[in-house]
């Protein structure tokens, strides 16, 4: 069977590379001129075995307050977008606290699968991704998240990861980098078995290795449409006005995958959700992190490279622009700043954004569609590295006709 697979973000090419351990023939379709350079670029770098969906129920009342605030955590961009608007209903119909709970258990049940995929991958494959496994330190400024450190605890016993709560002066004992920043919180919760490692760099390993194990890869090849014959997905059309014919279409192009689908009258619900992040070179600093910390109230993930540290956040509704907020930009780089004053070269700050495809409930879409021979990796939202694996794993599983690791029925597309 040949099978397209749209997109070479971690989550086309992860798709690829399970597709053809399934004996499948895959050709990969990718329109820049090589793997991971979209929002699998410079992402926060965390695995994160313990993370829910931004939809959830404190997040209504916040938005209000964040509204117009260049430096929120959420910002929603106050526009005419029929789009958002459709989106943004869906998403806060996720805020209760029935719809988190349930969404936080697919994710959760997905990240954990994909997450020890990743790993498994990366050792058996020898991928040099610059892993850092001092483990995950997340940081609270107010009691009332601090005291949601608890849950986030058992999430992470549910993963068989140990984590500790502690309180402010702990803080400092687990991460002497914090040791100015300390006080301006009150607890945090400590993962010892968690990782961070670059996506981009795994990302190009896996592709090359997918590559040497005989599939195709199409750079600088931009796809204008899937193609239907009675009903059926027969391949793509290319924007060049080539065309390659397939037997199935995986369409993993992350935010940009509604916009194919909706050519073919296929609704995907998928919003893109700009983020920042910024690299420095620790450049021997003596205050740069040993370790990844997160920052729940600010909603900012910090990763350790081998000689970068990277903060990576924020959430911004605007449509598909990428270009910054030099506002947003400014804030980030001062939050990290603050946290870790010489932690690094600021003078050398290289800022990105990315659009992470956003699904309402922060489920990924995974599965067939109502195109028979069409198939949907796509939507991993914040999540898309850590769950990028076990899509990939699942998608081949369902499409080769074996049977799924784990239940692929709560990422279907069927639940919009
Ligand atoms: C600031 C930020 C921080 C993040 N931090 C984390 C984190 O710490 N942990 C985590 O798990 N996730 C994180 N994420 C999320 C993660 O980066 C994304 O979910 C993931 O990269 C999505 O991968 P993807 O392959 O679906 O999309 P992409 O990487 O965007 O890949 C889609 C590909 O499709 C191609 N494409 C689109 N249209 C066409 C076309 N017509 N023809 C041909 N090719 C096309 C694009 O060029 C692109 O390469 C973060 C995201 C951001 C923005």
């Amino acid at each position: 069977m040949h099978v397209i697979v749209l997109g070479a973000g971690v989550v086309g090419v992860a798709a690829a590379w399970y597709l053809r351990e399934a004996g499948c023939e895959v050709t990969v379709v990718e329109a820049r001129e090589g793997p991971g350079l979209e929002t699998s670029f410079a992402n926060g770098g965390h695995l994160s075995a313990a993370s829910g969906p931004w939809a959830a129920p404190d997040v209504p009342g916040k938005l209000i307050r964040w509204i117009g605030r260049e430096d929120a955590p959420l910002l929603l961009r106050l526009r005419w977008d029929t789009a958002l608007i459709r989106w943004g209903v869906r998403f806060l119909a996720n805020c209760t606290e029935a719809r988190y709970a349930a969404n936080t258990e697919a994710i959760g049940a997905l990240c954990r699968l994909s997450a020890a995929e990743t790993m498994a991958l990366r050792d058996r494959l020898g991928i040099a991704d610059e892993t850092n496994s001092a483990g995950v330190l997340t940081i609270y400024t107010t009691e009332k998240e601090f005291a949601g450190a608890e849950a986030k605890r058992a999430r992470f016993a549910e993963a068989g990861i140990a984590a500790e709560v502690v309180d402010r002066a702990g803080l400092a004992r687990i991460e002497p980098a914090l040791e100015q920043a300390a006080p301006r919180y009150v607890g945090g919760l400590f993962a010892a078995d968690t990782e961070t490692s670059d996506c981009h760099l795994f990302t190009t390993g896996l592709a090359a290795e997918a590559a040497r194990a005989g599939v195709a890869f199409r750079y600088g090849t931009r796809v204008a449409a899937v193609t239907v014959e009675t009903g059926r997905a027969t391949g793509v059309a290319l924007a060049d006005g080539g065309t390659i014919a397939a037997d199935a279409v995986v369409l993993a192009a992350g935010s940009w995958s509604p916009v194919l689908a909706r050519g073919l009258g296929l609704r995907v619900p998928v919003y893109p959700g700009k983020g920042y992040s910024v690299t420095v070179p620790i450049a021997g600093r003596n205050g740069a992190p040993r370790m990844a910390v997160v920052d729940e109230h600010a909603k900012l993930y910090i990763a350790r490279f081998a000689d970068r540290l990277r903060v990576a956040g924020t959430l911004e509704l605007a449509g598909w622009d990428k270009t910054p907020s030099p506002a947003r930009q400014a804030a980030t780089l001062a939050k990290m700043r603050a946290l870790f004053p010489d932690g690094g070269d600021y003078a050398q700050a290289a800022h990105w954004t990315g659009l992470r495809p956003m699904t309402p409930d922060g489920r990924p879409l995974l599965g067939p569609t109502s195109i028979p021979g069409l198939w949907l990796d796509t939507g991993h939202g914040p999540l898309g590295w850590t769950m990028a694996c076990g899509s990939g794993r699942l998608l081949a599983e369902m499409l080769t006709g074996r049977t799924a690791a784990i239940d692929p029925a709560p990422y279907a597309l069927a639940r919009f």
